[in-house]
């Protein structure tokens, strides 16, 4: 296994937050918790640091090693629940949206087609596991490669392996949460008032019934 390989690229796995972002909107994802899934989609690949420091790739500290096991999702995620007030996101909107954006890091590393597999169970074991399919071509670390052909291919894969899927999946969300829109009380263009509205909406009610 060459070091110079990267998997999916970086510039792929942001693909799962901002998904959640369209998918949920910004009541429950809001810009900084989306940027704070942004950031756990793609801080699994500060191990590619080791390498360029000595580190072995087959190592726990290695590439793809703790930094991509559930754990270290779950301890960033907990993290970011601590700090829901800073992310203006509810505790666990703050969780389950830094949860689901670091362990996508690993998982879509596990559908490629190069490299070592990933240590999900580290470090309690540094066995590298891959997915049974793996439809994403392995990306190069090395700059240079990347604006060549296999960094083309690359590109492709993960537009139709990761970045199509995601988009659907993401606007289906979109979809979703815009229903129903046809409501008579719902003003002029039928939207009903979000959760922050009602809030408003009711305790200027209860301003003008207070003496
Ligand atoms: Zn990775």
């Amino acid at each position: 296994m060459a070091p110079k390989e990267r998997v999916p690229s970086i510039l792929t796995h942001p693909a799962v937050p901002l998904a959640l972002g369209v998918a949920y909107g910004q009541r429950y994802v809001s810009r900084r918790l989306l940027l704070a899934g942004v950031g756990a989609s793609i801080l699994p690949d500060i191990d590619s640091l080791g390498l360029s420091l000595g580190v072995p790739y087959g190592d726990t500290l290695g590439h793809r090693g703790l930094s991509h096991s559930i754990l270290f999702a779950l301890l960033l995620a907990v993290a970011a629940a601590s700090l829901f007030r800073t992310l203006r996101a509810s505790r666990s909107a703050a969780f389950a949206v830094v949860l689901v954006s670091c362990a996508s890091h690993g998982l879509l590393d596990a559908l490629t087609n190069g490299g070592l597999g990933v240590a999900f169970l580290s470090p309690f074991s540094n066995h590298r596991y891959f997915l049974p399919w793996r439809p994403i071509a392995v990306s190069p670390l090395d700059v240079d490669l990347f604006f060549s052909a296999w960094g083309l291919r690359v590109l492709r894969s993960e537009a139709l392996s990761v970045w199509l899927p995601f988009a659907l999946l993401g606007g289906l969300g979109f979809l979703i949460r815009r229903e129903p829109r046809a409501n008579p009380q719902g003003g002029a263009n039928g939207r009903q008032p979000c959760g922050s509205e009602r809030e408003r909406m009711s305790a200027a009610a209860a301003s003008r019934r207070s003496p």
